[in-house]
């Protein structure tokens, strides 16, 4: 088992909340309570709170990362993120393939492949997103869904080099509507059998959608559920750390 797996991973993912104060007020209440979990956290704070982040967390374990990037370091893109300044600040990770880039800023799966193999070429771990729509997992195409997500996103990996998957039901996200023990087990299982045949087997998979500190006990003893990535809940302490102490 790769040493990520052997710790579960617990991921916030703020999207478009909390500017720099309110980044840095987020960690002086939640690292104390933070310091005696056996476990990886990571954060995702939008890309102008990326230094106060990176200042809150300079002596701790934490890690961080942007919620994007562009495929190159720099140049004339104007309003992109570029992975090399998130690691320049001390950032180990890059959020890709999130649904709502996907779905709201028309992201396809080739570019976020040419995204992936960037960010692993700088030495940071890519947090590649998976996920069926309500339409799609209806039309019984959830395994069609996500094998070309995969096979496409992954096509020009490393598959030696760190990389974690997050599998995210668009459906679950931000509804309030959690995936069934049932239907997370199968498609975690099928996930890794897909990550399986193709040589990642040791990438890490979370889930995603609607978790709370309420259901994340019993998701997380599921097979190959190896943490969360969190939305609405990890914005406050409390809520974050009741689902990592699960
Ligand atoms: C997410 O945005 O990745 C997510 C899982 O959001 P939520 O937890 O709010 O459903």
């Amino acid at each position: 088992m790769s040493e990520a797996k052997e710790k579960k991973i617990f991921a916030a993912n703020w999207k478009l909340h909390k500017n720099p104060d309110q980044t840095r007020e987020f960690f002086k209440n939640f690292l104390p309570e933070a310091q005696g979990l056996d476990c990886e956290i990571y954060f995702f704070p939008p890309a102008v709170s990326l230094e106060a982040a990176a200042g809150s967390l300079k002596n701790s374990k934490v890690k961080f990362g942007s919620q994007n990037c562009y495929r190159e370091s720099q140049g004339a893109f104007t309003g992109e993120i570029s992975a090399q300044m998130v690691k320049d600040l001390g950032g180990q990770l890059i959020l890709l393939g999130h649904s709502e880039r996907r779905k709201i800023f028309g992201e396809q799966d080739v570019l976020i492949a040419e995204k992936l193999a960037h960010v692993q070429s700088l030495g940071l771990t890519p947090v590649f997103c998976i996920g069926e729509t309500l339409e799609e997992r209806e039309a019984q195409q959830v395994q069609s869904v996500l094998e070309k997500q995969i096979h496409v996103g992954l096509s020009k990996a490393d598959a030696k080099k760190p990389l974690v998957v997050a599998y995210e039901p668009v459906w679950a996200i931000g509804t309030g509507k959690v995936a069934t023990p049932a239907q997370v087990k199968e498609t975690h299982a099928l996930v890794h059998e897909v990550l399986l045949a193709i040589g990642f087997a040791t990438a890490p998979i979370l889930y995603g959608g609607s978790v709370k500190p309420d259901n994340s006990k019993e998701l997380l003893q599921i097979p190959h559920v190896d943490g969360f990535l969190v939305g609405g809940a990890s914005l406050e302490p409390a809520s974050f750390l009741g689902i990592a102490r699960s």
